[in-house]
C-alpha cells in the first residue's frame, strides 16, 4: 500500500478534546472520527486493527467449541418485556418506535433474544451444552460516554451464552470460557486480571471481570501481586484441569471497588503484595442459572420432567479493546506506538528519503515491498514528499511495529531495519523478511 492513496488522516497535534493516551492517539493517527455525542466512525487503520482483534476473540471462542451467529441489532421489546428488564433496564436503553407503533429497542445485550432463539428450537437435554456466540454492535446510552471508544455509546462486543442442564455442568461451560478469555487477552500480548465482581443488572452469582492494568482506567482494584504469576498454559479442556485452574486464580485477592473489602484485603494480603491502583475492563463473564430461562420458559426435557435450562453470558468489549491496548503500550512521553504484530494495521513500514529528482530510494523502496509482499508481510510505503525526520516520527505513532529505513545509513544491499522500541540494524532484505516471519508464528 502507498501512504499517499491511503485514507488516514493524521492531525499535527493532539486533538484538545481527548484526555487520555488512546482516545488522542486514535485521533492523532486517524482511526477513528467522532460522528456524534459517543458514536464514532472507524476509519481504515482503526477498522483494521479492531478486525484482527475480532479474528483472535473469534478464533478462541471456536476453540472452546461456542458456535458464531449474528443476532439483529433490533430487538424487540416484547422478549424484554417477558423476561422482567425493560423497566429495569433503564436510560442506558435506547427504545424506537417503528411505523406501527410497535416498541423496538437497539440491543444494548443480548440474553433476552438468545434465550428465546434457544427456547425454540433446543427441547431435549441430549443437545447440551450449548454455546453460542457472536460478534455484533452494541448501543447503551451512557450518562457521560468519555474517552473515545473507551466508554462509548455504540460499541462492538462478543458476547456469548451458555446453556446446560445443572449447575455442575454450567459452571464447566463458565470455566471453559474463563479459560478462552486468558487465552484471547494473552494472545493480544496483554496481561488482564479476572477480578471477582458484581453481577450488576446481569444478575445471578458468579462473575469475573477480566481487567489489564492502566493508569486511566475507570475501575478502582486491590489486588494480590502474585496473581500476574499465575499461568493458564497447557490448561486442558475438561471438568476438573478448568476447575483447577479457576482455583489456582482465585487463591489471590483480586476484586474492583464494588467488591472491595479492606478488611478482606489487609487479612489476606501481605503487605508487600498489595497493590491498588487502577484497570480497564475489557471482559466479563456471568454465571446466572435460570434468571432468564424460568420467566422466559426456556427448558429442555430431564427424565420425564421439564428443566429450565442454567445460563451463562460472557462478553468481552473488542471496540474498547483497541483502546486498551493502546493504554498499555503506548509510550506517550516519546510518542511512540508499537502494536503487538498480530493486530498491527500493517506489519512493516517502508520509509524512504526522498531527494527532489532522485527517485532512486523509491525505486528500492517499492522493490523491497514487492519482495515483502511476495512472502505475505503486509507493507506500507512512505511515498510521499514529507521530510524524512517527519516521516519517522508519523510512522512512531502509528505504531507499526517494524520500520525500514531507506536513508544515508542504508549501504548497498543493506537496509537500516527497526523493530520499534529497539536499535536499528543493517540488513539484507531477505533477513528483514525472515526476522518477521518469524515473528508472526
Ligand atoms: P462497564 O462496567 O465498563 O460499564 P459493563 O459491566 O456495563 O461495563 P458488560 O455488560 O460486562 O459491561 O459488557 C461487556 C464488555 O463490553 C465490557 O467488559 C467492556 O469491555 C465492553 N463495554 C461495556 N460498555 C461499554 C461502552 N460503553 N463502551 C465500550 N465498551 C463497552
Ligand atoms: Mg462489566
Amino acid at each position: 500500500m502507498l501512504f499517499s492513496k491511503t485514507f488516514i488522516p493524521i492531525l499535527k497535534n493532539n486533538p484538545s478534546e481527548a484526555v487520555i493516551k488512546s482516545h488522542q492517539l486514535m485521533l492523532r493517527v486517524g482511526m477513528i472520527k467522532q460522528s456524534s455525542a459517543g458514536i464514532y466512525s472507524w476509519l481504515p487503520l482503526g477498522f483494521k486493527v479492531m478486525k484482527k482483534i475480532e479474528q483472535i476473540v473469534r478464533e478462541e471462542q471456536n476453540k472452546i467449541g461456542a458456535q458464531e451467529i449474528l443476532m439483529p441489532t433490533i430487538q424487540s421489546s416484547e422478549i424484554w418485556k417477558e423476561s422482567g428488564r425493560y423497566e429495569d433496564y433503564g436510560e442506558e436503553m435506547l427504545r424506537i418506535q417503528d411505523r406501527q407503533n410497535r416498541e423496538m429497542l437497539y440491543g444494548p445485550t443480548n440474553e433476552e433474544l438468545i434465550t428465546d432463539i434457544f427456547r425454540s428450537s433446543i427441547k431435549s437435554y441430549k443437545s447440551l451444552p450449548q454455546l453460542l456466540y457472536h460478534i455484533q454492535w452494541k448501543f447503551r446510552d451512557e450518562l457521560r460516554p468519555r474517552f473515545g471508544i473507551m466508554r462509548c455509546r455504540e460499541f462492538y462486543m462478543k458476547d456469548a451464552y451458555s446453556f446446560d442442564l445443572n449447575d455442575d455442568d454450567a459452571k464447566f461451560s463458565y470455566n471453559k470460557f474463563f479459560l478462552s478469555y486468558l487465552r484471547t487477552f494473552k494472545r493480544l500480548d496483554l496481561s488482564a486480571i479476572p477480578m471477582a465482581a458484581d453481577t450488576g443488572p446481569i444478575g445471578g452469582n458468579l462473575s469475573h471481570e477480566f481487567v489489564i492494568l492502566a493508569e486511566t482506567g475507570e475501575s478502582k482494584i486491590y489486588t494480590d501481586k502474585r496473581i500476574f504469576e499465575v499461568s493458564s498454559e497447557n490448561t486442558k479442556l475438561d471438568k476438573k484441569s478448568l476447575s483447577n485452574l479457576r482455583e489456582k486464580y482465585e487463591k489471590f485477592y483480586a476484586v474492583t471497588d464494588e467488591k472491595f473489602d479492606k478488611k478482606k484485603f489487609e487479612e489476606n494480603v501481605p503487605k508487600e503484595f498489595r497493590l491498588n491502583t487502577k484497570g480497564i475492563e475489557v471482559g466479563h463473564i456471568f454465571y446466572f442459572g435460570d434468571k432468564y430461562s424460568k420467566p422466559m420458559s426456556a427448558s429442555v426435557d430431564f427424565q420425564g420432567k421439564k428443566e429450565f435450562v442454567k445460563m451463562g453470558s460472557y462478553g468481552v468489549g473488542v471496540s474498547r479493546l483497541v483502546g486498551a491496548i493502546i493504554e498499555a503500550k503506548y509510550d506517550d512521553k516519546n510518542e511512540v506506538m508499537k502494536w503487538p504484530i498480530s493486530i498491527a494495521p500493517y506489519e512493516c513500514s517502508i520509509i524512504p528519503l526522498i531527494n527532489k529528482n532522485d527517485n532512486s530510494n523509491l525505486d528500492k523502496a517499492h522493490n523491497i515491498y514487492n519482495y515483502l509482499k511476495g512472502k505475505n508481510i503486509d507493507t506500507i510505503v512512505d511515498d510521499t514528499d514529507e521530510n524524512f525526520s517527519s516521516k519517522i516520527k508519523k510512522f512512531n505513532l502509528i505504531g507499526i511495529p517494524f520500520q525500514i529505513m531507506i536513508g544515508k545509513k542504508s549501504e548497498g544491499d543493506l537496509f537500516e531495519f527497526v523493530e520499534v522500541g529497539k536499535e536499528a540494524k543493517n540488513l539484507s532484505i531477505e533477513d528483514i523478511a525472515k526476522i518477521i516471519i518469524n515473528k508472526k508464528k
